[in-house]
């Protein structure tokens, strides 16, 4: 495909990381990694290319000491038992045991060193998995439904689709030089399992009567976004069989590259795009490039579950089940995860699935095997019946790791959520969202209460504190949550939840929902 970029026709427009990634490629990083930087150190490391580790996935860990967090891609969220134990293995040779489950399905380490990467790559690629362009202005791992293939809730199995495109789109050339970060779901489950009105691009399911013939397919939506500025994704009026969602995904990727914003680094997502030319005119652009596509037919969504599957539930397939399990703030360790393979392979079908709710689902398990299952001691932490409120609680990595944030957020969360299964009791599930900075990676505005960390003066000096949001919900009348006035300190966070949830209690109407 020819690179005929608009905005390369005026480079005096453009910002210093454009200037940067035209002078190397975010990809060449990894080349670089591995012969030079991995041999001559971290001293070694330039300005310019550390701003390039993240098209190998590979973040600065706080407090830039020399330790490197890094991401690899799941697509849908589907791994075999072996490349689980190809994580764990890293995890335990190089991250310090720890294992984190991405609100994008993807599996983090942290404290790597530059002199481990290329073993990590090898090992990483011998399996089968990748980090490079997990991070970066690229296209990030493919989020699907974890259930794809054993989903009775779905239209289609939308496995061999997200390969399809991940496949395409990784390391390709063409697409690794993007204005921003490019995020695309691809799920055919009802509700929403792919979080589609935050990405940038997403396929929900959808059937549409092509010559009296009633075909599964899907609707498109461009656009959405979190971060300080959030977006809905806009659906366009068109309807993609499944051959085609390559065609349109490369369309409107190209579209994306070639007319996303590149002067300003906090302008230029998709959703900007999308938001100045509305969706009429994105679908002409795309037309344009891919050809005429058929117009929207029948909406298959019907309702959002928050990718959340806890408990023992019948799959697609007659008497096999998958097991939900919750994995507290995303957060397990190597040998938890060498546990989960075992019981896989011993019970189910050798398949671990990660969810964007940070949880884990062991998929496969006949019926007479479930009740021996769920014996199984690594059940106990990582459990199916998750207590109330840790198993809605989600949070990014804060201020342990990443260098952006402003406040601690796993261990926090992790304290509120237990003070609330402790001290507050009620008849419906709430999720909760704790973030360390506005970039939103634990999806703050989504969630029925979202945490924003801030900082708050007080006697004794500057302290964590919180912002505080309610009413987010994806899916039919997906909204973004409300600001509530007001900034609460860190500690104080389990005691107003518990005031406000209460205060819901008391005066909810009949039928009436939190959100
Ligand atoms: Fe870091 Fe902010 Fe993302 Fe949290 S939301 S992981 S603090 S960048």
């Amino acid at each position: 495909m020819a690179y005929e970029a608009v905005w390369a026709a005026d480079p005096s427009k453009l910002s210093k990381v454009e200037l940067e990634k035209l002078e190397k490629d975010g990809l060449d990083v990894i080349r670089t990694i591995i012969e030079k930087y991995a041999h001559e150190g971290y001293d070694s490391i330039t300005e310019d290319d550390m701003n390039r580790f993240k098209w190998a996935g590979v973040y600065q860990q706080k407090p830039k000491d020399g330790h490197f967090m890094m991401r690899v891609r799941i697509n849908s969220g589907i791994m075999t038992s072996d490349q689980a134990r190809a994580l764990a293995d890293i995890a335990k040779l190089y991250g310090r045991d720890l294992v984190d489950v991405t609100t994008r399905q993807a599996i983090q380490f942290h404290w790597l060193r530059i002199e481990n990467m290329p073993d990590i790559f090898k090992r990483l690629e011998a399996a089968g998995l990748y980090s490079y362009e997990a991070c970066g202005d690229c296209p990030r791992t493919v989020v699907g439904n974890p259930l794809a293939g054993i989903d009775k809730q779905e239209l289609m199995d939308t496995t061999a689709l997200v390969n399809q495109v991940n496949d395409f789109f990784l390391l390709n050339r063409d697409f690794s030089n993007l204005p921003r970060k490019y995020k695309m779901s691809i799920s055919s489950n009802i509700y929403n399992s792919g979080h589609a009105e935050i990405q940038c691009l997403a396929f929900t399911p959808a059937t549409k009567e092509i010559n009296g013939e009633e075909v599964i397919g899907f609707h498109v939506w461009v656009g959405g976004g979190l971060s300080a500025k959030p977006h809905l994704a806009k659906p366009l009026d068109m309807f993609v069989r499944p051959e085609e969602v390559l065609k349109v995904a490369t369309g409107v990727t190209t579209i994306f590259r070639d007319y996303g914003y590149r002067q300003k680094r906090h302008h230029a997502r998709l959703k900007f795009l999308v938001a100045d030319w509305g969706p009429e005119k994105f679908r002409d652009k795309l037309v344009e490039l891919i050809g005429e596509m058929p117009s929207r037919g029948n909406d298959k969504t019907v309702g959002w579950k928050a990718a959340y599957f806890d408990g023992v539930h019948p799959q697609k397939q007659e008497g096999l089940n998958y097991i939900g399990l919750s994995v507290p703030v995303g957060r397990l360790n190597a040998d938890e995860l060498i546990e989960l393979a075992r019981v896989s392979d011993t019970y189910g079908d050798k398949t671990i699935r990660t969810t964007v709710s940070q949880n884990i689902i062991i998929s496969g398990v006949p019926d007479a095997k479930v009740e021996a299952a769920l014996q199984e001691p690594v059940f106990e932490r990582l459990t199916p019946n998750p207590k109330h409120f840790m198993s809605r609680t989600v949070s990014c990595t804060g201020n342990e790791f990443c260098n952006l944030a402003v406040v601690e957020t796993k261990e926090r969360a992790t304290r509120v959520a237990e003070y609330l299964d402790a001290n507050v009791e009620l008849d419906e599930e709430i999720r909760i969202h704790f973030i360390g900075c506005p970039n939103s990676c634990g999806q703050k505005h989504v969630a029925d209460i979202g945490l924003q960390g801030a900082l708050v003066k007080t006697p004794e000096g500057m302290v964590d504190a919180f912002d505080i949001a309610v009413g987010g919900i994806l899916g039919p009348g997906a909204q973004f949550n409300q600001a509530l006035k007001g900034r609460v300190k860190g500690d104080d966070v389990g005691h107003v939840l518990a005031e406000l949830i209460r205060f819901y209690k008391q005066n909810r109407s009949v039928e009436e929902t939190f959100h």
